[in-house]
């Protein structure tokens, strides 16, 4: 590849932090606060447009609080575990999860933009240096032979991390698919690298003739309060994209009426519809991060009499073998 075919979003993304100590410092906090040992389990991954919404000095901001590697996560805390939503049994062909009906989930990469310390992907034995190779033909000769496939929903890893000619190579043999109506993209890349929203990925997304839909991840307000992250949203929308939130409710992070009611206001704002707030999966290394059912339900419940009812968000969590996303209340 010659520089100039470098997209600035790949600049970004191979410059983003990967030192913990290096993001301490950008943040102008002290050595100690992270953890070498946790560090190690599931590498620091953050871009600068994404440090750039974080408060200097504050060891708590809730962006921070979701990249920075911590000995809370060195616990074995009993109940979590390393698959807790037993994907691997949805595996029907190579990369492709169907577990749910008339939608089918491609595993289009390994790799992510960030790494959320909360993932149930993060012992997963896949890494961002080892893209999938093969060009997703088993997964599309799935697709074709299941005529009731009406949904293609690109997920990974973070779809969007996928350089364009690759992409337009899916959206290619996408198109010529009659049953599928919709392709959903779940993308946390608009909010921590906003920059992937180019006028080259805006003019791929022209080209699919059916519906689209991009989930995106975000957990709090801060994390939209950027103008690169304004502008790719607005740009999705006039590009005909309808777009969703979805988020985790996260002690430390997002644990709070107020903060669930800015994040809705906020996501509306840009445009972006709340859709699900997943309790969290129940993944080793995360138990730090868990909110009791209990008080997640009196959340929500608060919440409701806060907002207008489009404003609030499905409360589900992810139990392996059922057919829908479970909602808690
Ligand atoms: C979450 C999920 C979907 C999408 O579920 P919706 O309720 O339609 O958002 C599809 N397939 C898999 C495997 C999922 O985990
Ligand atoms: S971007 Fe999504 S898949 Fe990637 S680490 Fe974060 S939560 Fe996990």
């Amino acid at each position: 590849m010659t520089a100039s075919k470098v997209a600035l979003w790949q600049r970004e993304l191979a410059a983003a932090v990967r030192d913990p100590q290096a993001l301490l410092r950008l943040l102008d906090l002290p050595d100690g606060n992270t953890s070498s040992k946790a560090a190690q389990q599931f590498r620091l991954l953050a871009p600068h447009s994404y440090i750039a919404r974080m408060k200097k000095g504050d060891c708590h901001d809730p962006l921070l609080r979701q990249v920075l590697p911590l000995d809370d996560e060195l616990q074995v805390v009993e109940g979590f575990n390393q698959d807790p939503v037993g994907d691997q049994h949805s595996v029907v062909a190579d990369g492709v999860l169907h577990k749910y009906h008339g939608r089918v989930l491609l595993v289009t990469t390994g790799a992510c933009a960030v790494h959320c310390r909360y993932c149930f992907r993060r012992h997963f034995p896949y890494s961002e240096s080892n893209p999938v190779k093969a060009e997703w033909e088993g997964a599309l000769a799935y697709i074709r032979a299941n005529p009731d496939v009406r949904e293609v929903i690109l997920s990974g890893g973070d779809p969007l991390t996928l350089a364009d000619e690759r992409l337009a190579v899916l959206f290619r043999q996408l198109r010529d698919m009659p049953q599928v109506t919709r392709v959903r993209f779940h993308s946390r890349l608009p909010v921590v690298l906003p920059s992937r929203i180019d006028a080259s990925f805006l003019q791929l997304l022209h080209e699919i003739p059916q519906q689209t839909v991009m989930v995106i991840h975000a957990n709090h307000a801060q994390e939209l309060d950027a103008d690169d992250v304004r502008q790719a949203l607005a740009a999705l929308r006039a590009a005909g994209v309808t777009l969703f939130n979805q988020a985790v409710l996260l002690r430390g992070v997002n644990d709070s009426v107020q903060a669930q009611a800015d994040l809705s206001e906020s996501l509306f704002a840009h445009g972006v519809m709340p859709y699900y707030l997943h309790l969290l999966d129940r993944v080793a290394g995360a138990a730090h991060f868990e909110v009791a059912e209990t008080e997640a339900v009196r959340l929500l419940e608060t919440l409701r009499k806060r907002l207008p009812g489009f404003l609030v968000p499905k409360l589900v969590r992810e139990v392996a073998g059922e057919k829908a996303k479970m909602p808690v209340l």
